[in-house]
């Protein structure tokens, strides 16, 4: 090294290791690009590195009309946004869910976003769909402003593995331990992921059997019932912190044309609280592996 080059060399190692990142990256000609790249995923904490290329061809005359290559970026990749609806996964894509979630809702229940304000006058029932239990987890729960302990139970009680069955922890809100199973083993992981995995067959059942319920509580066939009533659903899936998905649902009843007419006078709330839990317990989803291991 020269003597010329050791000023320099000094001054970055007196830098902190960002700064100097920073200063490089912020210095480097395709600075603009990326920036502009992260930009447009909002942020997202995990984008998806895209690489390959995508060309628009005209089918009759073969001719490229636009082609665009990863390779051509300063990074040779393509930056897009997670979609994550998790906010401890992505803060930034979980956040732009929610928002379009709460705007989406908000115009089912009271118009908006293309939706006729009438239908804020229309039945509806507010639902929230939620996993047996597979076991017990750990909680927090807090009554008048105190927090309870955990899962009290006999001290000396323990499960087939020899663990307790209680927890007299008072966890605090920030414990790992939170959601996580009593005991691991005892749980059962393999309905939990089964419960995951066929959430939107559920979903999907769910609404064909509340509609079936309603025709049936109204004393008329489906068909009948179609021509006169249109059932509407709106539903945000969530996390629990067990990790299960849950449904917030809006059921709503419009006139046959839809959110801008409303329904006959006999499909009121009523209608709905009478046909809506008893549909719930008549969904099912029959899987392979539940079969063989109930078979077993
Ligand atoms: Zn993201
Ligand atoms: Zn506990
Ligand atoms: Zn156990």
């Amino acid at each position: 090294m020269t003597s010329k080059e050791e000023p320099q060399h000094r001054t970055s190692d007196q830098q902190p290791e960002w700064l100097v990142d920073l200063a490089r990256v912020i210095n480097d000609p395709g600075y603009e690009r990326w920036r502009a790249m992260v930009t447009a995923t909002g942020g997202c904490a995990h984008p998806v590195h895209l690489a390959g290329e995508s060309l628009i061809v005209n089918a009759a005359s073969g001719e490229v009309l636009h082609s665009y290559r990863t390779a051509d970026e300063p990074s040779g990749r393509l930056l897009v946004a997670c979609g994550n609806r998790r906010a401890s996964v992505c803060p930034s894509c979980s956040e732009v869910y929610r928002a379009d979630t709460f705007q989406l809702i908000r115009a089912g229940l009271s118009g908006g976003k293309g939706v006729p304000q009438e239908v804020s006058a229309h039945p509806r029932a507010f639902v929230t769909l939620t996993a047996p239990s597979f076991g017990p987890v750990h909680t927090r729960r807090e009554k008048n402003g105190t927090v309870r302990a955990c899962r009290p139970r006999k001290r000396d009680k323990v499960c087939e593995h020899g663990r307790p069955v209680g927890c007299h922890a008072h966890h605090e809100p920030t414990d790992e331990r939170l959601g996580q199973p009593v005991c691991g083993d005892c749980y059962d992981y393999v309905g939990a992921v089964l419960w995951q995995a066929h959430a939107g067959a559920l979903w999907h059942r769910f609404t064909l059997e509340v509609r079936r319920t309603l025709a049936s509580e109204a004393g008329l066939s489906r068909r009948e019932f179609a021509k006169r009533v249109r059932v509407s659903f709106a539903k945000v899936a969530e996390y629990q912190r067990r990790g299960l998905v849950h449904f917030h649902a809006i059921v709503r009843l419009d006139g046959p044309g839809g959110g801008s007419e409303i329904p006959p006078d006999w499909a009121d709330h009523d209608l709905l609280t009478r046909a809506i839990p008893p549909a719930v317990r008549r969904v099912t989803v029959a899987s392979p592996q539940a079969i063989s291991a109930d078979g077993i």
